[in-house]
């Protein structure tokens, strides 16, 4: 689950760590910053003291059971906070954990998945388009836009599809491909605000990018439907129906694409860092059996099916004698 420069040095991987760390943490404030009834504070207050503990740690200083405790603190809030999203939230994370059990598994898969290359290049442009995102956040009124706050959000669609969405979901279909999940995982539909657009070969395909090109392309239309509503209407040299959207709906489509990658790019930052976490800052545990393997967690496939608490789906296993421990004892 490292990047594939895989030979970081202790100083490195702990900078790399504190910084994802830190990342989930200001990802948590702003969603509480939307989300007000799910102030969490002592969440963030424990993921900032992680951040700058890993920072300055000097050697594996965690338990299994802390990290543990802390995910299932931030799992429910990063995942559910938005029931609009929080199905493709759930999905997009329920397959990132099945690549990465399946990676453990297989050296060929190991090279050739790379999920945080693109991530680490684009970095800069992350953090561009997020200034533009958050602009357009604080001015627009999302029930009753004004013209020109079309346009804002149209110029934010434009600017930020093509970095954050072309980036996560290319690596992300490709991934799905490679590890054959994409029979299980459809990753148009997890890249779709709403569940039933179609594309102009009719088609149901991501639908992030489909208004974007149109929006991009001039295949739109800023007008009023019959009741005198303002309308947009998108894909106008269609030659299905074009689809029209009243504009407080488009806001929302908006609001929720943009939220939808940036859930999605936590989601990411989060696992790696919980990954690398497990890996390199956690104490070892001895096998109480042969007292000479160490004792790692296994988990069973349900846990990816069911939303039961996980540590009824995980056991420890010893790497030299393969006993298996109940994960609670
Ligand atoms: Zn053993």
């Amino acid at each position: 689950m490292f990047p594939k420069d895989e030979k970081l040095d202790w100083l490195e991987l702990r900078k790399l760590v504190s910084n994802w760390i830190g990342f989930v943490a200001d990802y948590m404030s702003f969603i509480m910053s939307i989300r007000p009834d799910l102030k969490d504070q002592e969440a963030v207050d424990d993921l900032k003291k992680l951040e700058s503990d890993i920072a300055n740690a000097t050697e594996p200083f965690l338990t299994y059971e802390e990290t543990l405790q802390l995910q299932n603190k931030i799992f429910p809030l990063i995942l559910d906070w938005n029931p609009d999203i929080e199905d493709q939230s759930r999905k997009f994370y329920n397959s990132l954990v099945e690549m990465a059990r399946l990676t453990s598994k297989s050296k060929s898969l190991k090279a050739s998945y790379e999920p945080f290359k693109a991530l680490k290049e684009r970095e800069e442009k992350f953090e561009l388009a997020r200034d533009v995102i958050n602009n357009i956040q604080n001015s627009v009124n999302v029930f009753k836009p004004s013209t020109i706050e079309v346009y804002a959000m149209f110029y934010g669609l434009i600017t930020t599809t093509p970095v954050v969405h072309h980036s996560i979901f290319t690596q992300y279909k490709k991934s799905l491909e490679l590890f054959e999940l994409d029979k299980k995982y459809d990753a148009d539909f997890i890249f779709s605000v709403s569940t039933n657009f179609k594309n102009r070969e009719d088609k149901i395909r991501s639908d992030l990018r489909d208004i974007r090109n149109s929006i991009a392309h001039f295949n739109f239309k800023l007008q009023e439907n019959e009741e005198g509503h303002p309308i947009v209407v998108l894909n106008l040299d269609s030659k299905t129906k074009p689809k029209q959207i009243p504009l407080d709906e488009f806001s929302w489509i908006y609001f929720n694409s943009v939220f939808l990658l940036q859930t999605f790019l936590a989601i990411q930052y989060w696992h790696t860092s919980f990954a690398t976490l497990r890996g390199a800052f956690v104490k070892k545990r001895t096998c109480p059996k042969c007292k000479k393997g160490n004792l790692f967690i296994g988990n069973t496939k349900e846990i990816y099916e069911t939303r039961d608490e996980p540590t009824l789906h995980m056991f420890w296993f010893c790497e030299k004698c393969e006993e298996k421990f109940p994960f609670k004892n």
